[in-house]
């Protein structure tokens, strides 16, 4: 089978004919359909997100089960699946208590090779996953059955980006009706927090990025009011406060990844109210806020990982958004790509001109 395989930091990623791994009983085989690709993948080649390489990337996909091994028992070939990339084992303390995407046997179930390389090399699958493939096997905990009709490159971005987006809203922040939010960073995530922020019913949401491509998107997706971070003037924090009466936000979403704008985001969040950063900066880096605004202020620092999802919970009520119109996933999808031009994809990520590419396998 064809797929997208980092070698090396830094290098681009190379098209090449792989051998896959025989599933185990656990296992499923999956003929991969649709991928998006997710700025995490990018950290990944740039080193910001590490891992065992050389590696098949791709987290944020969708494709129809081919094999299921003897001991499989959510899912039968032919059904649609999506993937996650935090398998939930559903028997520990954290998957008890409602806090799979935290599970503590992700690890151990993400750490096996996938395949080879043509000379003989193990292949590592991005987060258990590897959607830049044709074909992927994964742990049955990895995948989550959805009937649906959907497109294909809808399902694909449920993966991640939709999933951490409207969850960061719904789940971390439980964004409750009349609020005020901010959004830091309109990519993909962005867009699905501004979603996730409208059906939560928030009165005011202000879209923050300095693409007018992306504010524009925002406005159509729900954000009320949009600003542009680069205009010089008064700053985007003081900005965000004059668009509301002063005070701030009740929730001030950072969804970038860079510790200077968590920092804003922190400042313009209103005194109660809660900063949430769901953008992924670099390991090493330590996150600083004013302790005077986090006490008197009594203000919430929360992280959010894939947006606090469910995912055997939360990827079927988001396939049934979608279905009734409440969630615009197709607007979210910029380009739909072969899986040969991914590393445009990454350039046109870097050079901001689109939300979402998505490769969609013939
Ligand atoms: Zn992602
Ligand atoms: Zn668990």
């Amino acid at each position: 089978m064809r797929a997208a395989v980092l070698g090396a930091v830094g290098e681009p990623l190379s098209i090449e004919e792989v051998t896959g791994g025989n599933p185990g009983p656990g296992e499923v085989l999956v003929r991969v359909t649709a991928s998006g690709v997710c700025h995490s993948d990018l950290s990944v080649c740039n080193g910001t997100l590490p891992l065992q390489l050389p590696a098949i990337l791709g987290h944020e996909g969708t494709g129809v089960v081919e094999w299921a091994g003897r001991e499989v028992t959510r899912v039968r070939p032919g059904d649609r699946v999506i993937g996650s990339f935090l398998p939930a084992c559903g028997r520990c303390r954290q998957c008890l208590a409602d806090r799979s995407h935290l599970c503590e046997e992700a690890g151990r179930l993400l750490g096996r090779a996938c395949g080879t390389r043509a000379d003989g090399t193990a292949l590592y699958p991005m987060t258990g996953l590897g959607t830049f493939a044709e074909t992927m096997v994964c742990e049955e905990l990895s995948v989550v059955p959805v009937g649906t009709d959907l497109p294909d490159e809808v399902l694909a971005l449920i993966g991640c980006g939709v999933t951490t987006g409207v969850g960061a809203a719904l789940n971390t922040a439980a964004v409750r009706p009349g609020s005020t939010v901010a959004v830091v960073g309109c990519g993909g995530v962005g867009q699905a927090v501004i979603q996730g922020a409208k059906i939560a019913g928030a009165s005011r949401i202000i879209a923050v990025d300095p693409v007018a491509y992306k504010r524009e998107t925002a406005l159509r997706l729900g954000a009320t009011d949009a600003l542009d971070p680069s205009d010089s003037g008064t700053g985007t924090v003081e900005g965000v406060r004059e668009l509301t009466d002063g005070v701030g936000v009740d929730y001030a979403f950072e969804v970038i990844g860079n510790v200077a704008t968590i920092r804003e985001a922190f400042s313009m969040t209103a005194s109660g109210g809660s900063c949430i950063v769901v953008g992924v900066p670099s390991a090493a880096l330590d996150v600083a806020v004013p302790a005077a605004e986090l006490i008197f202020g009594e203000k919430r620092l929360l992280g959010c990982l894939y947006g606090s999802a469910q995912v055997r919970r939360d990827f079927p009520r988001l396939v049934r958004m979608v279905e009734r119109g409440q969630l615009d996933v197709g607007a979210m999808v910029s380009r739909r790509i072969t899986l040969d031009e991914v590393n445009g994809a990454f350039d046109a990520m870097a050079a901001g001109t689109v939300i979402r590419s998505v490769i969609v396998n013939a």
